[in-house]
């Protein structure tokens, strides 16, 4: 068992969660194809649910809640492994995050039995192309007609884009201005008014999409809670998530390290090991202590939620900063002592290196958890 497993803030459910997913990763994660990733995603999806690992990535029966260390674990261990699987594990939870928090039973026993045994795929499209950081300027309207909703606009940088059988769009209902005027909808993959406008190659390639609400009409039974709500729900729903992307970048820094001690020990430099050289020596120990630093604080921001906290919005921001940049770090270093073959293509690190980019940016860029923090902390200090 790693270490970090003995730590205080799991269980003996977490430990044997962990093993189960890490056991199952060996075994299915070999060969993933990166070329047809929609192909890719909706065969891991298939294959995380009949495996039943899907199952904690949304609430079942009866009113168990999202237990957020099973879901930084369940990251940690795909992410070390493959980041096509990590990323398709953690749609289905952000996808269907908005209805396991705030949805009604009706809208519950729709679709969570359907996310978390893979026959559907989720997706979360709160970004624009004028409002990513500045999430308060959505401009894509929602117009009450009746019986229904009409979405009109566009989201971009929609994570399953195109392979979704469930969105979860915000939009502008206007009950106020800026943050208090959006409110949460569901659509369904193939609901008329809703196309795929673009599709967006990323260099760690996976299904990404912008999207286009023409005239898109959904019933009012799609509206998750009350209007003007939709801000406190994506962000309630970040909150949960975030932390869980702070794991993913640990899984992605844990793989570098293990497989950084490896060339280390074998490759010989001027006579002798590499690991005997204490230069090397020190980015091994920096990188160690940067996984352990990023490992307690996304632990401790999961471990905070599933003691009953209402929001860990400060300590999710902590993780995900810390774990994201940390990881950053943690893969170049060990690029560099992989020497030329850490940037051939296809090679575990080079990969790696594609793979942690897009976490400092997506969910809330660095700067804005820094934002984040900073305002948390001084409205603090004020009182
Ligand atoms: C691979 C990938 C997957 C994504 N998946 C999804 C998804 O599934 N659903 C979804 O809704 N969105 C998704 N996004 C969108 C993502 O959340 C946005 O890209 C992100 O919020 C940044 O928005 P932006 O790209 O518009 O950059 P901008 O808002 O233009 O920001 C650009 C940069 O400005 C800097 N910055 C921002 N705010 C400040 C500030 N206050 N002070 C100083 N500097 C600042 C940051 O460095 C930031 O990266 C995804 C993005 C990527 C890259």
């Amino acid at each position: 068992m790693p270490s970090h497993l003995a730590w205080p803030f799991f269980e003996d459910r977490h430990r044997a969660w962990a093993e189960r997913v890490r056991a199952w990763a060996r075994d299915n994660l070999q060969h993933v194809d990166h070329a047809d990733t929609d192909a890719s995603c909706r065969n891991l999806v298939s294959r995380m649910g009949a495996a039943g690992l899907l199952k904690v990535t949304a609430p079942g029966e009866g009113n168990e809640k999202l237990d957020v260390r099973t879901l930084v674990l369940a990251r940690e261990a795909l992410a070390s492994h493959d980041g096509l699987a990590d990323f398709a594990f953690a749609m289905q939870g952000l996808g269907a995050g908005p209805i396991s928090l705030f949805g009604n039973d009706a809208q519950r026993a729709e679709w969570l039995p359907k996310t978390r045994s893979g026959e559907a795929i989720a997706a979360f499209a709160l970004s624009e192309p004028a409002s990513g950081s500045d999430v308060a300027n959505i401009a894509t309207a929602a117009r009450r007609d009746g019986t229904e909703y009409v979405l009109d606009g566009e989201k971009t940088w929609i994570s399953n884009g195109g392979i979704a059988d469930l969105y979860i769009v915000f939009a502008r209902t206007g009950e106020a201005p800026g943050a208090r005027g959006l409110s949460a909808f569901i659509v369904r993959g193939d609901n008329p008014g809703l196309t795929v406008a673009e599709r967006i190659p990323v260099i760690a390639p996976h299904p990404l999409a912008r999207m286009r609400f023409e005239n898109c009409r959904v019933p009012a039974t799609a509206l998750i809670g009350n209007p003007g709500e939709g801000f406190r729900i994506a962000m309630a729903t970040l909150d949960v998530f975030r932390t869980t992307v702070g794991a993913a970048a640990l899984g992605f820094a844990r793989r570098a390290l293990a497989e950084t001690a490896r060339r280390v020990q074998k490759r010989e430099l001027f006579g002798a090991p590499m690991s005997d050289l204490q230069m090397v020596q020190s980015h091994v120990a920096d990188m160690v202590t940067e996984i352990d630093a990023a490992a307690l604080l996304v632990y401790r921001a999961a471990w905070t939620k599933d003691m009953g906290a209402a929001r860990i919005t400060r300590e999710a921001a902590m993780a995900k900063l810390y774990a994201t940049e940390a990881a950053q770090r943690v893969i170049d270093a060990a690029v560099q002592l992989h020497g030329g073959m850490g940037v051939v293509s296809g090679h575990p690190i080079e990969t790696l290196y594609r793979e942690i980019r897009a976490l400092r940016i997506y969910e809330g860029a660095s700067e804005v958890q820094k934002i984040i923090i900073a305002r948390s902390v001084l409205s603090e200090l004020e009182r």
